[in-house]
């Protein structure tokens, strides 16, 4: 039965690497540059390209020629992908085992083509490095993937992928040529040359799938925070906020409040004129991370723009926020020593116990009570109080 053409087939494999290469360059050039290993994938699936184009050449120039390097370059190819797996999960390249693993193959396509030509020995010492390569494609997925859908899929072809070539190596070992020639008719000849030619362009669908989840996330995370400070900007406190008011409200029976700082610093506009602006940004990274140094897990910090930084703390009454605001005020008193311009900062403190409160009335309660702070001296704290 003879279900494919192995020449079309491998033309047509040739043609869907050369269109994932150049979706894949595509992507390099839109996406930010913490999405990484985009590049190596490309270049893999160009180098795919090129390995199929060379088993089409088959019969048109001699195998010793065109299997050795067809065989090293698709080991290559796969390697590349590892590589930029590795880039994209944040970890090193490993060029001497993709090294390793092409002198591998070159050694044994050279020696059962040239010394002792055996095609089940091929078969089965070309499944070595690519199942070692599929493997450890899984292991970083398994690793260091996100649990979400895109992983599943992408670590599923992989799996399918390492579990297809280790049979066809054990049955190349086992049945001899006959079953895994895939220049002969038959079901799983068929079956392996097809999936085989999919197999990159597949891969490479899944990895892309799995970079745009990570870009997903990154311009998530970028909408909702400050890009100075890197804390929570004004939409990235609105979405925590409302999220604590909901919490807020299944525990109405228990009284629950919540405490909300508004720390601003004292003379900043000084700062900036003595000590310049990149300096007074230096300033107001440093603060940041202070101020979050101070807080527990549960509490968030946002800066909305300018010299103002917005604390929300969860379950925190009146006093225990104005410990925090202390504690706040003591850690910028100890902290510049020497390297950055000292500062002081004001601060207001509300609480909020009715869950129905919009959070721009919140806000305008701490804010008139950090304007008290700043009228009545400065680096001070006051709290929002009902006028008598
Ligand atoms: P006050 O004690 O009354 O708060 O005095 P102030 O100088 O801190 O207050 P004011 O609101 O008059 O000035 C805030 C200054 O903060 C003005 C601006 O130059 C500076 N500022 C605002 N945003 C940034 C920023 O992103 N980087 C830097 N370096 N400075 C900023
Ligand atoms: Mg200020
Ligand atoms: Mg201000």
């Amino acid at each position: 039965m003879k279900l494919l053409d192995p020449f079309s087939v491998v033309l047509m494999a040739a043609l869907m690497c050369a269109v994932m290469s150049a979706v894949l360059f595509g992507a390099r050039r839109g996406f930010p540059a913490e999405v990484r290993g985009l590049t190596y994938w490309g270049a893999a699936l160009a180098v795919q390209v090129f390995s199929a184009f060379c088993f089409a050449l088959r019969g048109t120039l001699p195998d010793v020629l065109v299997l050795p390097v067809a065989n090293v370059l698709f080991v290559f190819g796969n390697g590349l992908c590892v590589i930029g797996l590795r880039r994209f999960y944040g970890l090193a390249p490993r060029w001497p085992m993709l090294g390793g693993a092409c002198g591998f193959a070159l050694v044994g396509m050279l020696y059962y083509l040239v010394v002792e030509p055996d095609y089940a020995a091929r078969v089965a010492w070309m499944s070595v490095p690519i199942t070692l390569i599929s493997g450890a494609q899984l292991v970083l997925v398994l690793r260091h993937g996100r649990r979400k859908l895109a992983t599943l899929f992408f670590g599923s072809l992989i799996a399918v992928n390492t579990v297809l070539v280790t049979v066809r190596g054990v049955v190349a070992l086992t049945h001899g040529a006959a079953l895994v020639d895939v220049t002969r008719p038959g079901l799983f000849q068929g079956f392996y040359l097809a999936v085989t030619a999919l197999q990159p362009a597949l891969l490479a669908v899944g990895f892309l799938m799995v970079a745009y989840e990570r870009l997903r996330l990154i311009l998530e995370r970028r909408s909702a925070s400050d890009p100075l400070t890197g804390v929570l900007n004004r939409r990235g406190f609105g979405d925590a906020y409302a999220r604590e008011v909901a919490r807020m409200a299944r525990m109405r029976q228990h009284a629950r409040t919540l405490a909300l700082l508004s720390v601003d610093l004292d003379h900043f506009k000084m700062i900036n004129d003595r000590f310049g602006h990149a300096e007074g940004d230096r300033v107001l990274v440093s603060v940041a991370q202070m101020v979050g140094s101070a807080l527990r897990e549960s509490d968030v910090l946002a800066r909305f723009g300018g010299e103002e930084f917005i604390v929300l703390l969860p379950d925190t009454d009146g006093k225990r926020a104005i410990g925090v605001a202390q504690r706040v005020q003591r850690l910028l008193r100890e902290a510049h020593a020497g390297e950055l311009p000292s500062c002081t900062a004001s601060i207001g403190v509300a609480v909020q116990t009715d869950p129905e409160e919009p959070l721009d009335a919140l806000l305008s309660r701490a804010d008139e009570a950090l304007y008290r702070a700043k009228e009545n001296g400065r680096n001070r704290i006051e709290t929002w109080q009902a006028a008598a």
